[in-house]
């Protein structure tokens, strides 16, 4: 009974030790560190919190340990690297392993590694190392391990340092240097954050990053937890604490700009192209038009030109040619030759016209006189030249004809007119004198003595034939 009454006592005991103990056991250590404020994706402290891959490590060594983690704010990494020196934090989650750093600190193993990058503007060539880089200046960042191995190992290297990569990489932008040296992952997250986007990966460059905590010298029981913590994340979990991180795409070589402004440029001259042929295919459409409008306008000249040449040769009353036709055929010289052969000109008066003026009127004596006419066309030949040559005095062109042919037509209008009843309803004579050309007369020549013989007819008693 005593011996249970013993062990009940002690295991009470257990149970009230641990219900007191248990909180102080629970209780968080504190733990400062400080990051490097300006290097995402790796961490970056924004709104005064710890964001990017180390914060998300941060958070999941919290969770296995028995450690608070409090951020110490710091506004550029070496900041930060004088803090841990100083004491002001305990704890650099995130960097590379040096040697100077290893006079100040204890490193984990290494949990992330990332290559680094040499950056160059568009135009550049690839360059294959650090090697090739020549008389270019180089950009680095105060207090990375980059810096501090190229300094070491490459001294003739002209170097420029910056406080943050950002600065060095918008450097590179602006053609104040040739080139920068960062982590492939931070160089594109900035790169695509503040859209430089004329800037390339440029080659491989040095050692890639192999990423530790850093922890204040002497601390050994927080380095061997830490260690321990980092031991138990699996691969699941770095993989995913990458994904998040690692979102943005890596550097793009593709000149976006370039390929908007090839683009938008095709695009203008294109427009202008369809604009130009739009504005000719218009400009033909109003030329084409204009062009029938002018043929029209040409044709009706010609037109015009064609009533305007007939009617100057042309009688009015009768459309028979008239005298500005003969003197024109006079003038030409074009029947002093017998081309065509013999030329006989036949003159023809009416006989008393003025008679039928007088008796009828001037209006029946025009229709007298347009009558005359048709019967007279009736009685020529389709070449002969028939024409009012003034008055109620008539003429004849016959060619080729003799005398008697000259006179055979007369005399066919002699019967002709007594068989005729005129718009006065009477019938008419007419007196007529024949001239046939002789070589070498002109026309004119042979009119007048045609003319002659007319008057000749008229003084023998009218209608008559002369010759
Ligand atoms: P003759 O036999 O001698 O030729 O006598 P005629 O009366 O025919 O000749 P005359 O010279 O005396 O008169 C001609 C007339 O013809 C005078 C004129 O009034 C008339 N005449 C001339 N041209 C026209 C015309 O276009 N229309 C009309 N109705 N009469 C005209
Ligand atoms: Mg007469
Ligand atoms: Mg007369």
């Amino acid at each position: 009974m005593v011996k249970g009454w013993s062990s009940l006592t002690r295991w009470l005991s257990v149970v009230c030790c641990w219900a007191v103990l248990s909180p102080v056991l629970a209780e968080k250590v504190t733990v400062t560190y400080c990051v490097d404020p300006d290097w995402l994706p790796y961490e970056a402290i924004e709104n005064s919190q710890h964001i990017g891959l180390s914060s998300d490590y941060i958070k999941l060594l919290e969770e296995n340990t028995n450690y608070d983690f409090q951020l110490v704010i710091t506004e550029t990494w070496q900041q930060s690297l004088n803090a841990i020196k100083s004491g002001d934090c305990m704890v650099l989650p995130m960097l590379n392993k040096t040697s100077q750093r290893d006079l100040y600190l204890d490193f984990t193993k290494a949990y992330f590694t990332a290559p680094n990058f040499l950056v160059s503007a568009q135009e550049q060539p690839f360059l294959q190392g650090i090697e090739n880089i020549g008389q270019r200046t180089l950009g680095l960042t105060q207090g990375y391990r980059i810096s501090e191995f190229i300094k070491r190992n490459y001294p003739n290297i002209n170097t420029m340092t910056f406080e943050t990569e950002y600065q060095g990489l918008r450097a590179v932008a602006e053609g104040q240097i040739d080139l920068f040296i960062g982590s492939v992952l931070s160089v594109n997250n900035h790169i695509q954050k503040h859209g430089l986007s004329n800037l390339k990966l440029a080659g491989w460059a040095g050692p890639s990053d192999i990423l530790r905590m850093g922890v204040a010298k002497g601390q050994h029981e927080l380095l061997n937890n830490l260690n321990q913590a980092l031991s138990e994340i699996s691969d699941h979990q770095h993989f995913d604490i990458y994904n998040r991180w690692n979102d943005v795409t890596i550097i793009d070589n593709t000149n976006y700009k370039l390929i908007w402004q090839v683009v938008l440029g095709g695009l203008i001259v294109l427009a202008l192209i369809l604009l130009r042929y739009s504005i000719i295919r218009d400009y033909n459409q109003k030329l084409t038009f204009k062009n029938q409008q002018l043929s029209q306008l040409q044709q009706e000249l010609m037109n015009s030109n064609a009533e305007l040449q007939r009617i100057s040769q042309h009688d009015d009353l009768t459309g028979l040619y008239n005298r500005h036709h003969f003197n024109g055929l006079i003038a030409s010289g074009q029947y002093n030759n017998f081309d065509k052969g013999p030329l006989c000109l036949i003159v023809l008066d009416l006989d008393l016209f003025k008679a039928i003026n007088d008796n009828h009127g001037h209006v029946v004596g025009d229709q007298v006189l347009k009558a005359f006419g048709g019967l007279l066309l009736e009685c020529c030949d389709a070449a002969d030249v028939v024409g009012r040559w003034g008055g109620e005095e008539f003429i004849i062109i016959k060619q080729p004809a003799e005398q008697d042919e000259a006179k055979k037509l007369c005399e066919k209008i002699q019967v002709s007119l007594s068989k005729r009843v005129f718009p006065h309803q009477q019938r008419l004579t007419c007196s007529f004198g024949i001239a046939c050309m002789k070589p070498n007369e002109g026309l004119m020549d042979c009119f007048k003595r045609a003319d002659q013989m007319l008057y000749a007819a008229k003084n023998q008693g009218r209608n008559q034939i002369c010759q």
